[in-house]
């Protein structure tokens, strides 16, 4: 087995590029990279060598450094169709499709509803999922491009992962989600621990990711929603929510 390891580059106003690397070997892949030259000098810094970018859904904040990291690095880009309106993409991949990443292999989830070709990649030997902007630590994606009964199948997906598998999402929204979290769920204790311990953390600059499923299973209101109808209730009162 490959010996992974991940790291963040912050980038933007909250979102994170993440690094996968072969430890050995210095092979890299970068997920939903931005912007390009924050990544190439984060992975210039701890002397890695760029070989892939993966994508999880089109957005620009998520493929703006697409193109800028493979004339840097001659990188192959890993893209879910819909990404090919916003950048050039080398393998488009959808459900079921196995991709090697710096030689572990993960597998493709679609996950429509933020955007409609949204996917992530699922490392089951290594215990960690990419899940762009679908879910995040205490949270869940907009709706931009699909359904509340769609979300809430993804949120049902991931949450029947073991409970050890880790969880990258593509924004710093802790904080924010877990206020949410105490108005959905006022007399649950875990999240009310969770909201303290964002706030420490964010006091302190730190990231609070990647989250994992067991955690998200005691503290995501919408992983703990009990039907699509009482999802799509909570998601529309987040939407407004301040
Ligand atoms: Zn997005």
């Amino acid at each position: 087995m490959a010996r992974l390891t991940v790291s963040a580059v912050p980038v933007l106003t909250d979102n994170y590029v993440w690094l996968i690397r072969d430890s050995e070997t210095g092979e890299t892949a970068a997920v939903d990279p931005s912007v390009a030259a924050p990544v190439l000098e984060a992975a210039a810094a701890e002397g890695l060598r760029i070989t892939q970018v993966l994508n999880t859904h089109w957005h620009p904040d998520h493929t703006g450094g697409n193109v800028g990291i493979k004339e840097a690095t001659g990188c192959t880009i890993t893209a879910p169709a819909e990404a090919r309106r916003v950048s050039q993409v080398d393998r488009v991949v959808a459900e079921g499709d196995r991709v090697t990443i710096v030689g572990a292999e993960a597998v493709v989830w679609d996950i429509p509803a933020h955007t409609a070709g949204h996917i992530a990649y699922y490392f089951e030997d290594e215990r960690m999922i990419f899940v762009g902007d679908t879910m995040f630590a205490m949270g869940c994606g907009r709706l931009f491009e699909g359904t509340a009964e769609q979300m809430y199948a993804n949120m049902q997906r991931i949450a029947a992962l073991p409970g050890d598998v880790r969880i990258y999402c593509g924004h710093e929204y802790t904080l924010a989600n877990a206020h949410f979290a105490e108005h959905a769920e006022p007399g649950n204790a875990a999240v009310r621990q969770r909201l303290e311990e964002a706030k420490s953390l964010r006091d302190q600059g730190k990231i609070t990711l990647p989250t994992t499923v067991a955690e998200e299973r005691e503290t995501n209101p919408f992983v703990r929603a009990t039907n699509s109808q009482d999802f799509a209730r909570l998601r529309a009162e987040k939407d407004s929510f301040r």
